[in-house]
């Protein structure tokens, strides 16, 4: 299959702007195919950015059969750019289409989607430090029905967009919530899709997180209520004794993040030791009172590492690390970003060049 280019006239292109903020401003192209029972995926283009036409019955819009990516574009010092583990992401967007009966995509013609978006759109490409370029592959169900069931048609489609560095006044930790009633995700339900229902779930406790005036939630199961599973939209990471990191094995109801992963790869070749573990909420408040515990961040494609300052449950506040950032997430943090920039040997082989 060949992917058709529609380009915009080069006159008639822009190009990252002198200010941005994330998921707000767009790039010129989008790319998009569509899938029907019995033809498959067809169609494949790059097309001017723009509005879609769907029918107000789409199932999309009424049963939520829906999931979407997240990963970036790192513009590398000698002017070219890098994807990060694009397979990675292509692996998991058709696992999480198997969850919602939504068809898989060839993820080789996926990442090769990717790179000649990102390709075209390379102006958009912001080049100040901590800066990217946020991808978003996304697949909705597109036929007219209300009767409930899997759709028979599906679009594909990819669209771009600047992001600014995520810490633009310095790496400072945020403080979480520990929600004690409501859940993000069960074992046996969704929360390992990235699929859009789980955020818009997730939407009524983070408010009522930031009226208490913390930043984020730290999830737990939803079936004891007691092992920690994520923060926010991130994986989360407990450091032990300043040299063990440990995190929430996966329960079928975490997001298997692929930064978590590469963290999990990465550590130990810089003398970490990790582990993978049920981590239980009372142990880890204990183990924070009695400073057993270092540093806790959360991590994900968008901050890279996000460390904790503080944690509160049942009203009583743990202050982590004096509220400061720990020396062990600002080395993942320098040591990650300088793989995904190409400033370090990727002993991984994790890094993909577009040009
Ligand atoms: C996307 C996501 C993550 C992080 O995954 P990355 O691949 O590291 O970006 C973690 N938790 C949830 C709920 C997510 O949606």
């Amino acid at each position: 299959m060949t992917i058709q280019i529609n380009a915009l006239p080069e006159a008639e292109r822009g190009r990252c702007p002198e200010t941005y903020s994330f998921g707000t401003g767009f790039a010129d192209h989008m790319f998009t195919q569509v899938y029907d029972e019995g033809r498959g995926w067809h169609d494949a283009q790059i097309c001017p950015f723009g509005n879609f036409s769907l029918h107000p019955a789409a199932a999309v819009l009424h049963y939520s059969q829906e999931i979407f990516e997240g990963l970036k574009a790192y513009r590398r010092k000698d002017g070219g750019i890098n994807l990060f583990r694009p397979e990675a992401n292509a692996a998991r967007f058709n696992r999480s289409a198997q969850r919602m009966v939504m068809p898989e995509v060839d993820a080789g013609f996926h990442v090769e989607a990717l790179k000649q978006l990102v390709a075209l759109d390379q102006a958009w490409v912001p080049g100040d430090a901590g800066a990217s370029l946020y991808i978003r592959p996304a697949m909705i169900a597109t036929t007219p029905k209300l009767g409930l069931g899997a759709a028979a048609s599906y679009l594909h489609f990819v669209i771009t967009g600047p992001a600014g560095p995520y810490y633009p006044q310095g790496f400072n930790p945020v403080s979480v919530y520990v929600s004690d009633e409501m859940r993000r995700a069960v074992k046996g339900g969704v929360g390992e899709a990235k699929t859009g229902g789980n955020y818009a779930a997730s939407l009524y406790v983070s408010e009522e997180v930031a009226r208490k005036g913390y930043t984020q939630v730290l999830w737990l199961d939803a079936i004891e209520g007691r092992y920690v599973e994520e923060v926010g939209a991130m994986n989360i990471c407990f450091v032990y004794d300043g040299s063990l990191i440990r995190t929430p094995a996966l329960s079928g109801s975490i997001l298997p993040g692929i930064t978590r992963d590469s963290l999990l790869k990465l550590a130990p070749t810089l003398g970490y030791e990790v582990e993978e573990a049920r981590l239980d909420i009372n142990e880890v408040m204990a183990d924070i009172a009695s400073g057993r515990i270092t540093e806790v961040f959360g991590c994900g494609t968008a901050a890279v590492v996000s460390p904790v300052g503080l944690m509160a449950m049942k009203g009583r506040d743990y202050e982590i690390n004096g509220g400061q950032t720990g020396p062990v997430a600002r080395r993942l943090f320098d040591e990650l970003m300088a793989i995904q920039y190409g400033d370090a040997e990727d002993p991984f082989g994790w890094v993909t060049a577009v040009d």
